[in-house]
């Protein structure tokens, strides 16, 4: 291999919106981030990055309280 013709290929830092950092080899030459990677990406940890829909509902539910989710029929027929 000729020197100086070929881009450096140097060992950097990279660092993850989540946190994590590694190693790996880049003709960069810098350290840079990631806005997602092996440690935090669903398809490696199983889960999904947003799953508080089912959370929200029970907030919900919870400050109009249950009488909201009944059927207008039930609530009349107590009279
Ligand atoms: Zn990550």
């Amino acid at each position: 291999m000729k020197d100086k013709i070929h881009p450096e290929y140097k060992e950097v830092n990279v660092r993850c919106a989540c946190g994590y950092t590694f190693k790996t080899r880049s003709t960069m030459g810098h350290d840079f981030q990631v806005d997602i990677c092996s440690n935090c990406h669903p398809f490696y940890t199983g889960k999904q990055k947003y799953v508080d829909t089912a959370g929200r509902v029970e907030k919900f539910q919870k400050k109009f309280g249950s009488e909201y989710f009944k059927k207008p029929a039930e609530k009349s027929a107590k009279k």
